[in-house]
């Protein structure tokens, strides 16, 4: 029977961290045994749609974690399988009487959560977004949301709590075998930001040739780093916005989650998609001839990231140049970013196509080569990744035709 010395179960997901993590706090804070659990969950090891850079990102961050609960007392147990069967049969073995967890408003996980709730009670808390779908309602145009979102208090981040009492005897299977890389690392990553990027954040930012970003998002996606943190430490308005931006996509994702299909929801240019392969493997593999598409592509498959304003011009070359589906673009991103992320790429594709509420017009193409001379004005990045233009000036190397011709 349960007491107030049976232990709570603090199931990790995309919340890898200590600091700023209610749930934890949470149950820090009642003085009971504490089970801190991550399910390696058998669906998403074997998805096709998740690459190997963003597994074994996942796997570093689960090795740091248990690193640093060990450094407070305690030490993660580490289960595989499906969360639904795994989870409820978890509990009931510890004896818990209580399951915590942060909540995560993508479909996926809301449809996992649902299905453990009607079996064990599940107590989520916030501490995946930095306000939640409920405080702004249902916006879905992104000015008045942002407007709504800033008119908002969102409260100081937790600390880490300092002493965790975990129970003995209970088994933990291998921890992933990655080199740990989580919640302290992404602290230091978020301090440097802020001390010597976020001053030029704003000029920057767009620069496909500068370090002009924080670089961030793999350890927001993880939740190696809370959100509500780093819009709590970094000082500047333009980055605090591309953080709304993620609270947004959340949104819309929860929103969005009952629709049955994007076409039905009337935002879908009248676009007859092409479906031939061509130029979509020229695409993926970064041989389509414009030097800016290319670096981004290539660069993509190398290294698993790829610039928010590439992002852009590869978006709009794929669905308004080639006129290829913008889904095939968003499967493409999804296997290969290492922060690759259900709400936030959704968004950026659809934003992209001109397709959602609140899209570029689809008559509003970017010009790879004009891109490339406005971001990357000497073309240094450009070089790094298409050498077979390395050697063209900065005035042909975004239209390596004219010299060729000339
Ligand atoms: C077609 C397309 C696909 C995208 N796919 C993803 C994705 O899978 N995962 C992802 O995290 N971002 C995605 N983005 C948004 C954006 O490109 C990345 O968040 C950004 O490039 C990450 O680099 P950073 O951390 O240095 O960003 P910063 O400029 O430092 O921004 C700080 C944080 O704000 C958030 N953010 C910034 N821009 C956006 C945006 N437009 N929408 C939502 N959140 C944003 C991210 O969490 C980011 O880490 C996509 C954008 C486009 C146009």
């Amino acid at each position: 029977m349960a007491s107030d010395r049976s232990p709570i179960v603090v199931w990790f997901r995309r919340d890898l961290r200590l600091d700023d993590h209610p749930a934890l706090r949470h149950a820090a804070e009642s003085g009971r045994p504490i089970v801190p659990l991550v399910v390696l969950d058998a669906r998403l090891a074997s998805s096709p749609s998740i690459g190997a850079r963003r597994r074994e990102r996942y796997g570093a961050a689960v090795v740091a974690l248990d690193r640093d609960l060990r450094r407070i007392g305690g030490r993660l147990i580490v289960r595989r399988g499906d969360p639904r069967a795994v989870v409820p049969a978890f509990v009931a073995e510890v004896g818990a009487d209580a399951l915590y967890a942060t909540r995560d408003v993508t479909p996926y996980a809301v449809g996992r959560d649902e299905a453990i709730g009607s079996v064990t009670p599940i107590h989520l808390f916030n501490g995946g977004l930095i306000v939640e779908p409920e405080t702004t309602g249902h916006v879905q145009v992104f000015t008045p949301f942002y407007r709504r979102w800033g008119a908002i208090a969102w409260g100081e981040p937790l600390r880490a709590p300092t002493r965790l009492h975990v129970p003995d005897g209970v088994v933990s299977e291998d921890l992933p075998p990655s080199p740990p890389m989580g919640g302290p690392e992404a602290l230091v990553r978020l301090r440097t930001f802020a001390r010597h990027g976020s001053a030029r954040y704003e000029s920057d930012r767009h620069r496909l040739d500068l370090d002009g970003t924080s670089g961030l998002s793999a350890d927001l996606h993880f939740g190696t780093l809370s959100a509500r943190r780093a819009v709590t430490k970094v000082e500047s308005v333009a980055f605090a916005r591309q953080l709304a931006w993620r609270d947004w996509a959340h949104h819309l994702a929860w929103y969005d989650r009952n629709a049955s299909s994007i076409r039905a929801d009337g935002t879908e240019p009248e676009v007859r998609w092409r479906t031939d392969g061509d130029g979509v493997d020229a695409w993926r593999e970064g041989r389509t001839g414009y030097p800016t598409v290319d670096a981004a592509m290539r660069q993509l498959l190398a290294t698993g990231t790829m610039h928010n304003r590439a992002r852009m011009i590869v978006g709009s070359f794929l669905t308004k140049d080639l006129l290829v589906d913008w889904r095939v673009g968003e499967a493409h991103f999804l296997r290969h970013l290492v922060d690759a992320d259900v709400a936030n790429n959704r968004l950026g594709w659809r934003w992209v196509a001109g397709v959602g509420p609140d899209a570029a017009p689809f008559v509003r193409v970017l010009n790879p080569s004009l891109q490339g001379e406005r971001f990357d004005p000497a073309g240094t990045w450009t070089r790094c990744w298409v050498p077979e233009v390395a050697h063209l000036s900065a005035a042909t190397i975004h239209r390596p035709w004219l010299a060729a011709s000339g």
